[in-house]
């Protein structure tokens, strides 16, 4: 049986919720939307949060209702989900990149200091992986240069930075919600802020542009349907019913794997720096620098052969074809981006994977690299060979 990469966990308290919706009338716009977005604005430590159908939508109002547009540059990494610099995009600004701590595989605020201009209007922080970025810099940055800050929290529901939960870093701040992340709505995400106004934009928005308490029909502004529908929310209050738990399973997992694979000496394990408690959204392994990208990507072909589903986390953003063939982005502009993303790779995780598995993993691994240091040393051996 494959283990796979990711699993949601769906138990009777998540069936019974959704149930009762459908036993209602409201299936969009109700009182579990309310009830979700207020449990949300307490996890992520905030006055507001506005329930959307995905991250990605959250992202985009994030920056609409901030007004940046056409001529606005943001910094951002290119470390990450594509979502967090496509939301750029969607407002016709400018993505800038800047590159990554290698440690903490987050934006590296020194980088970003180096990429500001006189067009420069925000910034787009992620929590890559769940481990919160250095926020304190960040914020430091953007109150220097009056400059807004948005936490992509995507991943990270639950992680905390100095004691404050991820989600309350910056202006505005986005949960996610796929199957895949740490408490599931289906589809969904949210946006998260202090700021009532900007809260109240969003809410208009995310609605067609209408007006808030307003007559019918009533559209003000350019707006979409980004709403999120009741029984997506009922998913969503249920998973919050069982934060803890769900966290707690996680992070059982993580430990296991961190002292599983401790033995191995070709990888380096994932660590994140004392001043944040993490909860790990992906858990993922890196090859040791001497390794290369094919070597990397033949272990993931072995691992998945022996039925263990990996994953890339991340590709560069800016060496997706999109990107490259947008702005001519090449390999070589965000070295430690690059080389981070060449060596990783995503082991089975999420909160149902049994100590066995774990296990299994281990021994695929350890067979996997010694299969790909053969293929290292017959590399050499043609290159001596070509060379002679
Ligand atoms: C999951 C994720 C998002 C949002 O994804 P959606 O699929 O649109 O919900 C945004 N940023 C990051 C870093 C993510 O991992």
């Amino acid at each position: 049986m494959t283990i796979p990469l990711a699993r949601p966990d769906i138990s009777d308290v998540e069936r019974a919720r959704v149930q009762s919706v459908l036993e209602t009338s409201t299936l969009s716009q109700g009182s579990q939307l309310e009830e979700f977005e207020s449990r949300l604005a307490k996890v992520g430590g905030v006055r507001h949060a506005v329930a959307v159908n995905s991250g990605t939508s959250a992202l985009h109002l994030a920056l609409a209702i901030s007004d940046i547009g056409p001529g606005d540059e943001v910094i951002t990494t290119p470390f990450s989900f594509i979502a967090s610099a496509n939301c750029i995009l969607f407002q016709r600004a400018r993505p800038v990149f800047a590159d990554i701590d290698p440690n903490t595989l987050c934006i590296d605020p020194s980088q970003v200091q180096a990429k500001i201009t006189d067009k420069t209007k925000a910034i787009v922080g992620v929590d890559v992986f769940g481990q919160p970025a250095d926020w304190n810099a960040l914020q430091d940055i953007a109150s220097e240069h009056d400059l807004l800050l948005v936490e992509d929290a995507a991943e990270a529901v639950g992680s905390t930075y100095d004691g404050r939960p991820a989600g309350s870093f910056g202006d505005r701040a986005i949960f996610a919600f796929y199957p895949n992340k740490q408490i599931t709505t289906g589809e969904g995400g949210a946006l998260l802020t202090n700021d009532a106004k900007a809260a109240g934009r969003a809410r208009s928005l995310r609605n067609q542009g209408r007006r808030l308490k307003s007559a019918w029909l009533e559209h003000e502004v350019l707006g979409y349907n980004y709403r999120l529908d009741e029984l997506s929310c009922a998913l969503g209050n249920a998973q919050l019913d069982r934060l803890d738990e769900l966290l707690e399973k996680r992070r059982r997992v993580f430990d296991l794997y961190q002292q599983t694979l401790s033995e191995i000496d070709e990888i380096v394990l994932p660590e994140a720096p004392s001043r944040t408690n993490t909860q790990w959204f992906v858990y993922v392994i890196r090859l040791k620098t001497h390794y290369s990208r094919a070597q990397r990507n033949a272990l993931v072909e072995f691992l998945k052969r022996s039925d263990i589903q990996c994953g890339l986390y991340f590709p560069c953003i800016h060496l997706s074809k999109f990107y490259r063939s947008a702005f001519g982005f090449k390999r070589g502009t965000f070295p430690i981006a690059e080389a981070v993303s060449d060596l990783t790779i995503a082991l089975p995780f999420h909160t149902q994977v049994t100590q066995e598995e774990v296990f299994q993993v281990a021994d695929a691994l350890r067979e996997g690299l010694v299969g790909i240091s053969r293929m290292n040393n017959s590399r050499r051996g043609w290159r001596r060979a070509n060379a002679s």
